[in-house]
């Protein structure tokens, strides 16, 4: 929790609530299937109220703005705009992101490992999604232009593989 309100409070981290620099994260790093704002409550775990109204603020901010959804005409997509991403780059976790790459590579790698088997144990505990990014999927295969996805039947892209997705099932977990 110390480690949370550290990395919360640097400059720049007051422009925005929690919530609202959780939300403008998402929605810059969320693949087409879950740029929704009930993909987001998923993620954020709250409530589809709680987070529609941290969207529309954002919204009304000009940091997001909603798109036509190609793939589901009931929904809208939401997108960053540039003066979003104009915000991103003073994104109070920079700091932590740093702090965290100057750790050796292996330590980087074993912190990831056990955060994700972490998140997955808590994920089931609580009914909960977990989510991940195409090449760690057990929905992915491979192809020569990137990938297909099993679950949503649609061609990825390669810029599409490290985004993250409502719908990433893990593969197996290694034991070793
Ligand atoms: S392969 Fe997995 S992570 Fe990628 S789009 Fe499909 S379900 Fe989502």
């Amino acid at each position: 929790m110390h480690l949370a309100r550290l990395a919360h409070s640097g400059p720049g981290a007051a422009q925005l609530s929690a919530a609202q620099w959780t939300a403008l994260r998402y929605f810059a790093r969320a693949n087409r299937f879950s740029r929704t704002p009930s993909a987001f409550s998923e993620f954020h775990a709250t409530t589809r109220g709680t987070a529609s109204q941290t969207v529309k603020s954002l919204v009304s901010m000009g940091f997001l703005e909603r798109r036509s959804n190609e793939a589901d005409g009931r929904s809208a997509l939401i997108e960053v705009t540039d003066a979003g991403h104009a915000m991103l780059a003073q994104d109070p976790l920079a700091d932590l992101r740093r702090a965290l790459a100057e750790q050796p590579a292996e330590v980087r790698a074993a912190l990831m490992k056990h955060l994700r088997a972490a998140t997955e144990t808590l994920a089931e505990q609580r009914s909960a999604r977990t989510f991940g990014r195409c090449d760690e999927c057990s929905h992915c295969a491979p192809r020569d232009t990137g990938a297909y996805c099993h679950c949503t039947q649609a061609m990825l892209r390669a810029e599409e593989m490290g985004a993250l997705c409502i719908d990433f099932t893990p593969k197996l977990r290694s034991t070793g």
